[in-house]
């Protein structure tokens, strides 16, 4: 039951492919990445695809961590709101991380094939003061030329419930799963080697000049003070039983994302969040769920859709929460890392679907020494202290 409705789902086959199950592949690669999850995946496929012999180990199998047990939105943007973001970083830098995102978010479209529906995404508010919030957003969105669209009420399939919302019209849905593996697929194909049952105990054990902390909230044990940098959260989800008609059209949620909920195609409704309400206990990589926190979403579910379908699966996942809530992207100090050429891309505070490909791929291209990978905000350096994307850098 506490498997994820994605991973659950072996529908769409595993593409066997040389590499996968090749953990004898001799020699010592280029790079080693710890994680098998979408910043991993894509720091592989860029690697590989650059010429660079790419070894990826993940302690469980591909889309084991929070890849494989998330809510399946694919969102442009961060987990800050944009107009945060412009408040956060200036415009510049605002801008250029939605335009990274959007970039990414097309490429996970072209990627991932019929695992990704393009329905966009509706940010809804439940009070007036929400209302104020996502309206300061949908203004700063439109004011700098991206697109959004604002809806009123009635609006997110529930009268009187919402007070206005934001469309996102090129956000959509991924079966997380099928696009992870294709993901995974298309990094095998240009020649990386994945390596799944492989736990790395310690950065130290790995031969490789090179190496990439791909673990979003799961990393702590690996590097020193990553456990102060990046904190763990838990996310619980429940999948229903089909319901037909749909009645929800794309990725909807709510009290400023805590809340959460799609229909699939089949009917079945899967939604998560109400972590606020247990703040302490949801501090955790512990991939459990608890009673309060599922009687929530039950009660969520059943308001959605007027009445509590069985309740197919119930799961939790874990990502990472910094304290600025943007990723940590770039190079990792030596003295902070214990051995010289060690990377990290993690800490996407719950909106990793989409920039955990856009962040793989800089890392990676960091790696190959490409100047034009460093997008400032997310240099890792902030926390860790960083040599520099060129130092040690393999050349493509
Ligand atoms: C319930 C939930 C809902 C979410 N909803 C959304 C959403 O709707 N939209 C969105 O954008 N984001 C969402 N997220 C966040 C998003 O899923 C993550 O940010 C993203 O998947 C992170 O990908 P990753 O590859 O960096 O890490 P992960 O997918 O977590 O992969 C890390 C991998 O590292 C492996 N690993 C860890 N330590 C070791 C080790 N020592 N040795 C070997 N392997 C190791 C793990 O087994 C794991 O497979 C959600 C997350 C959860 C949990």
């Amino acid at each position: 039951m506490l498997r994820s409705l994605w991973l659950d789902d072996d529908g769409d086959q595993w593409l066997p492919g040389p590499g996968r199950a090749d953990a004898a592949r001799a020699g010592v690669p280029a790079v080693e990445i710890v994680g098998a999850g979408v910043t991993g995946l894509s720091c592989a496929l860029t690697l590989a695809e650059a010429g660079v012999a790419a070894r990826v180990h993940d302690a469980r199998g591909v889309a084991g961590g929070a890849s494989g047990r998330n809510a399946g939105f694919a969102l442009r943007g961060a987990a800050l709101a944009y107009d945060e973001a412009r408040i956060a970083l200036g415009v510049p830098a605002a801008r250029e991380l939605w335009a990274l995102s959007e970039a990414a978010l097309a490429r996970l479209a072209a990627l991932a094939g019929d695992a990704f529906r393009p329905e966009g995404s509706l940010r809804l508010a439940v009070d007036a003061a929400e209302r104020e919030r996502i309206r300061a957003e949908y203004e700063a969105l439109v004011a700098d030329g991206f697109a959004a669209e604002w809806r009123e009420p009635p609006v997110g399939g529930c009268p009187d419930r919402f007070h206005g919302a934001l469309f996102h019209p090129n956000d959509g849905a991924i079966q997380p799963l099928h696009w992870i593996r294709r993901l995974a697929a298309a990094a095998l194909a240009a020649g990386a080697e994945i390596v799944e049952g492989s736990s790395v105990r310690s950065l130290g054990d790995l031969g490789a000049p090179q190496v990439v902390v791909a673990t979003d909230g799961l990393g702590a044990r690996l590097l020193a003070g990553l456990d102060a940098v990046i904190v763990p959260a838990r996310g619980q989800v429940i999948a229903t039983a089909p319901v037909q008609p749909r009645t929800v059209a794309c990725p909807h949620y709510a009290r400023d994302g805590y809340d959460y909920w799609q229909q699939l195609p089949d009917g079945r409704l899967v939604v998560g969040g109400f972590r606020d309400t247990d703040p302490a206990g949801e501090a955790t990589c512990d991939e459990g769920v608890t009673p309060g926190i599922q009687r929530r979403l039950e009660a969520l579910a059943a308001t959605v859709l007027g009445e509590l379908p069985r309740v197919t699966h119930r799961w939790s996942g874990t990502w990472g929460e910094t304290p600025d809530r943007l990723p940590l992207v770039g190079p990792v100090a030596e003295a902070v890392a214990g051995r010289s050429g060690v990377w990290i891309a993690a800490g996407y505070s719950g909106h990793g679907n989409v920039l955990g490909l856009a962040c793989g791929d800089l890392v990676a291209r960091g790696i190959l020494g490409d100047a034009a990978s460093t997008f400032v905000p997310f240099d890792a350096g902030r926390r860790f202290g960083g040599e520099g994307a060129a130092a040690g850098a393999v050349p493509s």
